[in-house]
């Protein structure tokens, strides 16, 4: 049985596709984080804009995310840190010209009308501790 793309020790298909599909909401911050990790892996646009708070999507554009879960090969997450509204973590990945890449990122999520979002995040060298 092969495990989650997020890393969990369950399936993808018990894990981080009903979150994705919307047949279960995120229990936690963490699992909204988790499965928007697995939506760059399998390319769910909809659903990453989906999950970002709506206060928040004036500020995306559509095309860079396409382009960014689509241009770069995801290949782990791994969780740094996580607690009740915020969680740490480097998404490994591999760029377009083959070189392997972190991104760092400490990422700030709202629980709103019974499920969490995405709100906004600090990315690699100005995350401090
Ligand atoms: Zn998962």
């Amino acid at each position: 049985m092969k495990s989650c793309f997020c890393g969990s020790d369950q399936p993808f298909s018990k894990c981080c596709s009903p979150v994705i599909k919307g047949a279960a909401n995120a229990a936690s911050a963490e699992k909204l984080m988790r499965s928007r990790y697995s939506a760059y892996v399998v390319g769910d646009v909809d659903y990453l804009i989906a999950s970002i708070l709506s206060s928040e999507r004036h500020s995306l554009i559509r095309s860079e995310i396409v382009e960014w879960a689509k241009s770069n090969s995801w290949k782990s997450l791994e969780i740094i840190k996580a607690d009740t509204f915020t969680v740490e973590f480097k998404a490994h990945f591999r760029d377009r010209s083959g070189r392997l890449q972190v991104h760092h990122e400490k990422s700030t999520f709202v629980y709103e009308a019974g499920n969490w979002f995405y709100k906004d995040g600090v990315f690699n060298d100005d995350i401090s501790n």
